[in-house]
């Protein structure tokens, strides 16, 4: 059996850290799982010790593309995290947020794809398992917070008076869940949630400007508020010869589903699903006139087209 695509222990080592830059390459993940082919999988919340390295190293692994030997970033790797959260999150809402074995079991099987929200927050750690409870809150925050982002389209202006109610309702939760001894905060909550109910019995279909410019408002402090929860930081890089862009860095899965929210607001993208039947995935689109997710359903809807017409 070849213990390694680079050959012995030794080799391995050498060509790793030359790969990586950097030793810690025997660490790679994908989601909560390292990429060992053989061998159990470390669990997440065990730090790796020199033991696990050689083991990891002695397990085979599964180099994919170039790709795979830079460190698990979920702003690069699972852009559809950030869907499958938003998606759970309304689940949870129509569920009351009240405890129940489906949503547990894809709070697990989201755990598994893509890692917990906050590094080293096991969902099964006795003896509570409140990370459950936290995970259900924050998904339907990011489902709140999309919906709220769609509402601020004339053509969805349907979902305004929804948004208000679930707008109330998130206050009244985050003021259940604030300690009593942060008095300033709890009083700025207090005083946003008696705005929004006055606004909830005063708001009229007709009075576009007024609600655009409190959602606007709520969704960037929202979307601050998570930032900065989740220890993400932004960015701004120069590139010659007159270029800038900025980025975010997200320590945690969760920062990077907020981060990766952010930018689709500050790109102004709407959510489109794929045109081509196989995939169907939801993507952000810039242009709103874009069918396809990637060139590659593109084209292969096109083959399946011309196949069908040659039948
Ligand atoms: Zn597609």
């Amino acid at each position: 059996m070849q213990l390694s695509p680079f050959g012995d222990e030794e080799g391995s080592r050498r060509r790793l850290s030359l790969l990586a830059g950097d030793p810690q390459i025997s660490y790679q993940r994908r989601g909560a799982q390292w990429e060992v082919r053989d061998g159990p999988p470390i669990a997440e919340a065990e730090e790796p010790i020199d033991g696990d390295q050689a083991r990891l190293i002695r397990a085979e692994l599964r180099i994919v593309d170039s790709a795979s030997i830079t460190p698990y970033d979920p702003l690069r790797d699972v852009p559809e995290a950030l869907f499958a959260f938003e998606a759970f999150g309304e689940k949870v809402w129509l569920n009351g947020v009240a405890w129940n074995d489906g949503l547990i079991h894809e709070t697990i099987k989201f755990h598994e794809r893509y890692g917990p929200l906050v590094r080293n927050e096991s969902l099964t750690a006795p003896p509570v398992p409140v990370p459950v409870l936290s995970h259900w809150l924050e998904a339907c925050r990011m489902a709140l917070a999309f919906k709220c982002y769609q509402s601020l389209r004339p053509e969805e202006a349907h979902l305004r008076p929804n948004v208000i109610v679930l707008i109330v309702e998130s206050f009244l939760w985050d003021l259940a869940l604030l300690p009593s001894e942060q008095a300033a905060t709890r009083q700025l909550q207090e005083n946003r949630l008696i705005e929004w109910s006055q606004y909830q019995t005063r708001y009229d279909d007709a009075d576009q400007g007024s609600y655009t410019r409190r959602a606007s408002v709520w969704l960037n402090q929202t979307i601050n508020l998570c930032l900065e929860g989740f220890g993400v930081r932004s960015q701004v890089a120069y590139s010659p010869p007159s270029s800038w862009f900025s980025s975010y860095v997200a320590p945690t899965l969760g920062g990077a589903l907020w981060g990766q929210l952010a930018g689709f607001v500050i790109e102004g993208s709407t959510v489109k699903q794929c045109k081509y039947e196989l995939c169907q995935k939801r993507f952000p689109a810039q242009n709103p006139r874009k069918e396809y997710c990637s060139d590659f359903c593109k084209e292969n809807r096109k083959k399946r087209e011309r196949r069908k017409r040659g039948m």
